[in-house]
C-alpha cells in the first residue's frame, strides 16, 4: 500500500488494513514478547478469537508502570537485530529504554516522511532542526530520517543559541524550522532586540514540538498567539511519544494531529477503559503497528486528550488528535469539575495583571482535591483581587483559593534543585 493515501481511505477500509496489521501483531507478540505471553496466559487470551476492532477493545491495557518495571520482557528481538537505544523518561524516576531494529527506523522514517507532507513538506524546503539529535532523544532521528526521504535539506543545529539560529538562518536560507514553541518565543524576542527584521527572512512554517499551540478548539492559545502575532509563518503542531514510535501532525487546516492508521491503533478510554465519544476527553491509548523491537499493546500513554471522526477539508478521513488537554495523573477533581494544569495555565498567563504564579493542588479534610493559585500581581489592589476573581468564576465556573505573594516567595516555590525547570504546579495530594 502506498503510505501516503491510508489517511484518505474510507473508514471501512482504514479498518480493514486495521484489522490485518493487528491480527500480525498479536501473532508476533504472542510469539516473540515474554510480557505479552504472560499477559495473555494469565487472562486466557485466546489471540485467535480476536479478528475485529471491536474484539481488540477487551483486551488487557499496559500501562507505563508495566513498561518500566518489565522494559526488557517487552523485547522481541535478540540484541544483535537492535540499532538505536532510544530513551525515555519515566514516571517511576529510571528511564524507560525503547529498542529499534532496522525495520523500525525505516517504520520511523515512513511515519515522519507522512508527517512532513502533511505539513505542506516538500524536496524544495530547507528545515532547520532546532531540537536534540542526540542523548537518546528519538523524534530527533525521526525527523531527521523522515526529511532524507523526502529529500528536503537538512541543517542539523540542534536546540537553543538564538544567535546561532538566526546567523545559519541568514546563510543557509531554510524555508522552515522544527522547534519547541517556547524557544520560538525567544527566537523572536532575541530578533526584536538585535534588529533582525523576523517577516524578511526566508523560514515560512514551523513544526512545533513539545508543546501545545492551540486550545481544544483549535484556536491559537496564548503560546500561538504570541509567535503569530510578531512572526507571520505558518505553524504545524504535533503530538508523538517515544514508546509510541508515531507522530501526529497537523495538516494546513490545523485541526488536530491525523493519524497514520496503518502505523498505529489510536483508542480513547474513559477511567473503566472504555471507549469514549468524540470530542470528550480520554486516555490515548495507542497500539503499534509494524513495529519489531518493543511493539506495544493498548498502551496507556496518560495524555489526555480529545478526538475527532469527521473527514478534515485537506481530503483525509482519518481520525485526529486535539492538543493535550493535560496528563492523567495531574487530573483535579474540583468542586465537581474536571481540570487540568494546562487549563489553568493558559488563563493565568491570559491575564495581563499576573506577573507570575504557582498552582498548588492539596486534598482537604474530606479527601477531596482544592486549588490553591499562589499569583504574584501586577499590582496589589482590592480591585485586581475582585477582578480575578470574577475572571476566574466566569472562566472556570468555580472560585479557587488565591494567595497573593510577593517575588522573592514565588521565586522560592518556583526553584527546586532537584528540578531544572521552573516549578508551575505543586501536587500535594494524597493518593490512595
Ligand atoms: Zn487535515
Amino acid at each position: 500500500m502506498n503510505f501516503l493515501q491510508a489517511t484518505y481511505l474510507s473508514k471501512n477500509n482504514i479498518k480493514t488494513v486495521q484489522e490485518k496489521k493487528l491480527q500480525e501483531l498479536l501473532k508476533y507478540i504472542a510469539i516473540h514478547s515474554p510480557f505479552y505471553r504472560e499477559l495473555f496466559a494469565n487472562n486466557q487470551v485466546d489471540i485467535t478469537t480476536i479478528k475485529t476492532l471491536k474484539a481488540f477493545a477487551t483486551l488487557p491495557t499496559t500501562t507505563k508502570e508495566d513498561l518500566q518495571q518489565h522494559n526488557n520482557d517487552f523485547l522481541c528481538v535478540s540484541k544483535d537485530r537492535i540499532i538505536e537505544f532510544a530513551s525515555t523518561s519515566g514516571t517511576l524516576g529510571r528511564p524507560v529504554s525503547i529498542a529499534l531494529t532496522e525495520n523500525d527506523l525505516k517504520r520511523l522514517a515512513i511515519n515522519e516522511y507522512n508527517s512532513f507532507v502533511c505539513a505542506n513538506g516538500t524536496a524544495k524546503d530547507t528545515y532547520q532542526l532546532m531540537l536534540t539529535l542526540d542523548r537518546q532523544f528519538m523524534a530527533g532521528i525521526a525527523y531527521y530520517f523522515g526529511l532524507r526521504k523526502l529529500g528536503a535539506g537538512i541543517i542539523r543545529l540542534g536546540p537553543g543559541v538564538p544567535s546561532l539560529q538566526w546567523e545559519t538562518i541568514r546563510q543557509l536560507k531554510p524555508t522552515a524550522i522544527v522547534a519547541v514553541p517556547s524557544f520560538i518565543l525567544k527566537l523572536i524576542k532575541y530578533a526584536n532586540e538585535n534588529n533582525i527584521d523576523i517577516n524578511s527572512t526566508s523560514v515560512k512554517k514551523a513544526i512545533c514540538i513539545g508543546e501545545n499551540i492551540r486550545n481544544t478548539d483549535f484556536s491559537y492559545n496564548i503560546l500561538g498567539e504570541k509567535i503569530t502575532e510578531a512572526w507571520n509563518i505558518q505553524l504545524y503542531s504535533t503530538y508523538a511519544s517515544t514508546e509510541m514510535q508515531t507522530a501526529f501532525t497537523e495538516c494546513n487546516e490545523g485541526r488536530g494531529g491525523h493519524l497514520q492508521p496503518e502505523l498505529v491503533i489510536v483508542e480513547l478510554l474513559n477511567e473503566n477503559d472504555k471507549h469514549v465519544a468524540p470530542k470528550v476527553p480520554g486516555e490515548v491509548t495507542i497500539t503499534t503497528l509494524g513495529v519489531e523491537g518493543m511493539p506495544l499493546l493498548r498502551y496507556k500513554t496518560g495524555d489526555i486528550c480529545m478526538y475527532y471522526d469527521e473527514p478534515c477539508s485537506c481530503g483525509r478521513t482519518s481520525l485526529r488528535l486535539s492538543p493535550i488537554i493535560g496528563r492523567k495523573k495531574q487530573m483535579i477533581k474540583f468542586k465537581g469539575t474536571t481540570l487540568y494544569p494546562p487549563a489553568l495555565f493558559d488563563m493565568l498567563n491570559e491575564m495581563e495583571e499576573v506577573l507570575d504564579f504557582v498552582v498548588d493542588v492539596y486534598s482537604n479534610e474530606i479527601g477531596m482535591d482544592e486549588v490553591l493559585l499562589h499569583i504574584l500581581p501586577a499590582e496589589n489592589s482590592k480591585a485586581f483581587d475582585n477582578s480575578i476573581r470574577a475572571y476566574l468564576q466566569a472562566r472556570l465556573r468555580v472560585s479557587p483559593h488565591i494567595n497573593f505573594v510577593t517575588v522573592d516567595e514565588i521565586k522560592e516555590m518556583q526553584f527546586n534543585e532537584g528540578s531544572r525547570k521552573l516549578i508551575k504546579f505543586i501536587d500535594r495530594r494524597i493518593s490512595e
